[in-house]
């Protein structure tokens, strides 16, 4: 049950590489400023209509101008530094600048939606608190919640802001850390709990760019496209690092301009006929619901070569409609690339090989819910589930099934999945308790399941959101995307989670499906329509179906869905209490 990386071709011999003799980040940057300072790195939408370009030369300026005016106020070597900043300049200059001072920088997102301020505050309190940040840096619109995170964080001396740099003078720092220095903190999304504080070297951050750039062939004349949060691993070292390591342009918009308005991602694609873009399979949905038929006229997407899907699971269906519905507009048919990956990680585990477009494994659903076997049938069974391969590990890289007692499993048997690899994370930052959950006989552990067929990746959930039911195994997220196609829900907002029974001594099978519906009598018609789709899905009824009002279901900040905390929430009672509406009110951001 052990996979080992293929090697992956490179298209039309045009491999770009990453420079030989550099190892840091900042080594990364450099070579880029030595070689062509005043070439454009970063095209970055502000406003609707024309990007600004940023060169290698001013992000270089830029950062070295925090990083004086770090060192000013303080900053010591590997001290670590928060960045609560939305995508633009300051983000870019505020991360190299942290690096360029010797700091370590620890990105959190920006505070976004009122409703979600308290429980935010909450969150980033324990991560910086965690991360013993030193400062904090953010935009002069969020500094009442950066102060009052300063008031519970002990460690955190000063809040700064682009103003703080602006009369820095730029001097020459410490450019060369070793290999093995913390390059940064990359905090885990906390779908299942708390965020943890993954720990990256410059090391493992090159060596997983490395490997994604062999895996997608990445060529001198690629173009990356990403409205990506840059908070997180994806968009941060998938899209933007990795991009400025392989020196193709990269094209950034923020995760609100992309939300408000989604075609504009199709758009930037189009105009800077962008090669490469990733996204989470929710956006891809959201395309297909908000982008009108009119908008697809003239959009040429026939340059759009890696349309990367992962972060969360991936839809055989979204790729299906996905594909048929752009194909007018020239997507390519081999375009569309379901990949996995995970913070402990860096970012990227497994990719499709270059070219190839997505594989849908076909399996009998009731025997792989009661023996993990994954049994091949059409795809035309009435008892077929579908699951998408989301690729073979990544050049260098080994992936591995075990069961619970820790043996290996053969292919087709589902089990927990390790992983070794190159940038396999040393740990989590000052948690050796989770590290050492972490780490077993010189492999890590994902937190998640799946199988291995003919070397492809198959993933099936989280170990901690299985459901065992009655000497089945199931999993929440079919269930949840069947619920979630019924109008009246809303889609993306049904969760599926196991609640103990204490008077049977058995699990309960939960179920709870967003709705807008008020009316109580077609609220009990959806209910019944819920009950029908779930026991098609999962052989028999939940036990507990629950209609709750918007943003009852808890969410992470990149979007995923917190069926844990969800479940906490439900078991208190507090489900659909209403929002701190008052708070936010208080502080007025
Ligand atoms: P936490 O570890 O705090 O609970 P998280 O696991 O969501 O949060 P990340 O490292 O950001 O934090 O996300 C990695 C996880 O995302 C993977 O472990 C996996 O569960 C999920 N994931 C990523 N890609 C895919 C994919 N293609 N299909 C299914 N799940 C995926
Ligand atoms: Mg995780």
């Amino acid at each position: 049950g052990e996979v080992q990386a293929t090697p992956t071709t490179s298209v039309g011999g045009l491999a770009a590489r990453l420079p030989t003799g550099a190892d840091s980040l900042l080594d990364m940057l450099d070579w880029h400023l030595e070689r062509h300072p005043s070439q454009v790195h970063i095209q970055l939408y502000e406003t609707e209509d024309r990007p600004r370009p940023i060169t290698y030369a001013e992000l270089a300026d830029g950062a070295a101008r925090v990083a004086t005016g770090l060192r000013e106020a303080g900053l010591r070597e590997r001290q670590t530094v928060a960045l609560m900043l939305p995508t633009g300049a300051d983000y870019f200059q505020g991360f190299f600048g942290v690096l360029r001072a010797g700091g370590i920088p620890v990105p959190i997102y920006p505070p976004a939606r009122p409703e979600q301020l308290e429980e935010h505050l909450r969150r980033h309190a324990g991560i910086l608190s965690n991360a013993g940040a030193r400062f904090l840096i953010t935009v002069p619109e969020a500094l009442t919640v950066a102060r009052l995170l300063r008031a519970w964080v002990p460690s955190l001396t000063a809040v700064l802001t682009s103003k703080s740099f602006a009369d820095a003078t730029p001097t020459a720092l410490a450019a060369h850390p070793r290999p093995d220095a913390i390059a940064l903190l990359q905090y885990t999304s906390g779908s299942t709990g708390e965020p943890k504080g993954v720990v990256l070297s410059h090391a493992d951050l090159l060596a997983n760019i490395r490997a994604m750039g062999a895996a997608v062939a990445v060529r001198p004349d690629d173009c990356f496209v990403s409205w990506l949060p840059l908070y997180h691993d994806m968009g941060l070292i998938g899209a933007w690092l990795g991009s400025l390591c392989f020196g193709v342009p990269f094209v950034s918009m923020s995760p609100l301009s992309f939300l408000a308005r989604p075609v504009r991602w199709l758009r930037a694609i189009h105009t800077h006929r962008g090669t490469l873009s990733a996204a989470p399979n929710f956006a891809y949905e959201l395309c297909l619901k908000r982008v009108q038929d009119g908008d697809l006229e003239g959009l040429d997407l026939s340059c759009w070569r890696r349309a990367l899907n992962g972060a969360e699971p991936v839809s055989a269906d979204t790729l299906r409609r996905f594909a048929k519905r752009f194909e007018r507009c020239g997507l390519p048919a081999n375009a569309l690339a379901p990949v996995y990956g995970l913070a402990e990680a860096a970012v990227g585990l497994s990719f499709p090989p270059p070219t190839r477009g997505p594989v849908i494994d076909c399996i009998d659903r009731e025997r792989f819910a009661v023996s993990g076997e994954a049994l091949r049938v059409p795809c035309t069974d009435q008892h077929a589930m579908s699951v998408v391969g989301c690729g073979r590990p990544l050049p260098g890289y080994h992936l591995r099934i075990l069961d619970q007692d820790g043996q290996p499993l053969p292919e087709r048997r589902e089990g927990r999945l390790y992983f070794q690899g190159p940038s396999a994370t040393r740990g989590y930052y000052r948690n050796p308790q989770a590290t050492a959950g972490l780490i077993r006989d010189g492999w890590h552990d994902t937190g998640d399941r799946g199988y291995l067929a003919d070397a492809e990746l198959y993933l099936t959930g989280r170990i901690k959101d299985l459901i065992i039911r009655g000497g089945r195994n199931l999993y929440p997220y079919e269930v949840e995307q069947a619920v979630g196609e019924l109008s009246g829900v809303r889609k993306g907002c049904v969760v599926a989670f196991a609640a103990a029974d204490q008077a049977r001594g058995s699990e309960r099978l939960v179920l709870i499906a967003e709705t807008r519906e008020r009316d109580p009598a077609r609220r009990t018609k959806l209910a019944q329509r819920v009950r029908e789709r779930a026991t098609d899905v999962l052989g028999s009824p939940p036990d507990e179906i629950l209609l709750a009002p918007p943003r009852s279901i808890l969410k992470t900040s990149s979007g995923k869905l917190r069926r844990g905390a969800t479940r906490e929430r439900w078991a208190a009672g507090r489900l659909t209490n209403a929002p701190p509406a008052l708070l936010w009110q208080l502080l007025r951001l």
